[in-house]
Order: C-alpha cells, then structure tokens, then sequence
C-alpha cells in the first residue's frame, strides 16, 4: 500500500498514512490532535484558499497552549 503525507489544519504537523490509492483523497486523523488533515501537497506551496477558509474556524488566540495537541513538540504551541 502507498504512503500519503497529510497535514494538520490545526497544529500544522505532518504526517503519514498508509493507505488504499482508494482511499487518499479522504481525510486523516492527526495524531496530535485528531483533526481531519488534508493530504498534504509535496513540491506544491500547501497553502490554498481552502487551507485559509479551514484556518478561520479555529478558535483565534485561545491561550498560550495549543488547543488539542498534547505534545510539547508542536510547531504551534512550541518555541516557548
Ligand atoms: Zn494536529
């Protein structure tokens, strides 16, 4: 089975799936913080209008951690 990367919306980490050729256009779970995560696009600038609209239902500033990933190694919440 191939390998697809995918990357979170949310803590905007990457990661991969190994998956059906069937099954790469659904979504992946995070493993950081179990949100639906679009395959990523390698070689291709992976902000999109659809990545934006995504970005503005996040909850804007919510605190100083990040709202559902647990890891300190998140590139969101990390850099403290
Ligand atoms: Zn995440």
């Amino acid at each position: 089975m191939p390998i697809y990367e995918y990357q979170c919306p949310k803590c905007d980490c990457r990661f991969e799936l190994m998956r059906p050729l069937s099954k790469s256009e659904e979504l992946g779970d995070c493993p950081k913080c179990k949100s639906p995560s679009k395959r990523a696009m390698s070689r291709f600038v992976s902000r999109s209008k659809s990545d934006l609209s995504m970005l503005s239902h996040m909850p804007a500033g919510g605190g100083s951690s990040c709202a559902g990933c647990s890891s300190s190694n998140c590139s969101t919440c990390g850099g403290g």
